[in-house]
């Protein structure tokens, strides 16, 4: 079995991944690490949320910079705050005894003046959403003319939340040499257009549906009347009360209202959707990333890609528009070996969606009743 050392990476990293705990490379990484460091190639990488598509870019790239160089070597685009905030985390980590190491997040909602300011002393690495990157460069308050890689992560996500434009325009400035990395947990026909315009001879890894969460979540599904939906969560809730969950709603009013709910009914419980300012959203964040809070009620592209270790159950209060995204939302929990239940509230005229899902996890649901509940099942 490869081991990190196999894969090539220098002294400093393998340090840090000792540091953090890992010990074997998961597919993707194994995959895309050789590459990515030996070769100066374009690269697209499918893979499943929770596969560690992060560290697959992120050591590479780490390797590869020159940190005694103030230039701006390395971006990153990817499709929320939270997720830049993340691989900015995640990026530090993994750079941590790389010496001289500055990476900067680049988002929406907080100070351009001050996200300015830390560009200018020098960031090596900047890591960004699509539309304030866009806003930067057309202030010329980030320089990304000598760039030699660019990632574009969850690409689909991106693509979905209609940032072709933005990153069309963003590539426009970067050298027409350097090696774009394209990360995807799908390869939609949006996604295939980018790679086909901005990428040269990719290679393409894929790494199956093999996820490293995958085989370790559970699937149920509580068929209930639509009116009862909000009684099946608190019984739910009430029936593990251990639980440390992400529960899913369709629309951020829905969010909102089931989150002050479970707030009013005495459970610990916050909200995440983008109706919220950037401050509040970064407080319910720490607060659930330090288990303060038991259940975030949130919206898919709130939650999208948020890695909080330790998430035991996932609740789908309502089913996704597009049932792709189930896949995301059931990638939350099951993270990094440990075990997780996806769990999906349905009225029966959904019910049918259910057989869908299935055929894209590959996995069966086990039909379950709410607990010390038979009267609000169908
Ligand atoms: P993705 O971007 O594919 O959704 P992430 O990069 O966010 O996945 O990684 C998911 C989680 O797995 C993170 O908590 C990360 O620290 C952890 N992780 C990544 N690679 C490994 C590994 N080789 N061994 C153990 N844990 C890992
Ligand atoms: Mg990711």
């Amino acid at each position: 079995m490869n081991t990190f050392q196999d894969l090539g990476l220098n002294h400093d990293l393998i340090q840090a991944i000792n540091d953090m705990g890992f010990v074997t490379p998961s597919d993707v990484q194994a995959q895309a690490i050789p590459i990515l460091l030996n070769q100066d190639t374009d690269l697209v990488a499918l893979a499943q949320t929770g596969t560690g598509k992060t560290a697959a870019f992120g050591f590479p790239m780490l390797q590869k910079i020159q940190m005694d160089s103030r230039t701006t070597q390395g971006l990153i685009l990817s499709p929320t705050r939270e997720l830049c905030l993340q691989i900015t985390n995640e990026l530090k980590q993994y750079g941590k005894h790389c010496k001289g190491l500055h990476v900067v997040a680049i988002y929406g909602g907080a100070s351009i003046t001050e996200q300015a300011k830390e560009v200018k002393k020098g960031a090596q690495i900047i890591v960004a959403t699509p539309g304030r990157m866009k806003d930067m460069i057309s202030r010329r308050l980030v320089d990304i003319s000598k760039i030699e890689y660019a990632v574009l992560d969850e690409a689909d996500e991106m693509l979905n939340m209609g940032f072709y434009e933005d990153i069309t325009d963003i590539l426009s400035h970067t050298p027409q040499e350097k090696n774009t990395w394209l990360f995807s947990a799908t390869m939609p026909k949006e996604v295939a257009t980018i790679a086909k315009k901005f990428m040269y001879q990719p290679v393409e890894i894929t790494v199956g549906t093999k996820n490293v969460g995958s085989d370790q979540v559970s699937h149920e599904y509580y068929l209930v009347n639509a009116r009862d939906r909000y009684l099946a969560l608190k019984r739910l809730a009430d029936a593990n009360p251990d639980i440390f969950s992400v529960i899913f709603c369709r629309t951020k009013r829905d969010t909102q209202k089931v989150a002050e709910k479970l707030i009013e009914d005495g459970y610990s419980a916050g909200a995440l959707h983008g109706d919220l300012s950037q401050n509040q959203r970064d407080l319910v964040m720490k607060a659930f990333r330090n288990k303060q809070i038991q259940m975030l009620v949130a919206t898919d592209v709130a939650a999208r890609g948020i890695d909080v270790d330790d998430i035991t159950h996932v609740i789908n209060y309502q089913l996704p528009d597009e049932i792709e995204t189930y896949t995301h939302r059931s990638g939350r929990t099951g993270r990094a070996g440990k075990t997780g239940v996806s769990m999906v509230i349905v009225s029966k005229s959904e019910v049918r969606k259910i057989k869908s899902i299935e055929r894209i996890i590959k996995k069966d649901f086990v039909k379950k009743d709410i607990p010390d509940g038979m009267e609000i099942c169908e």
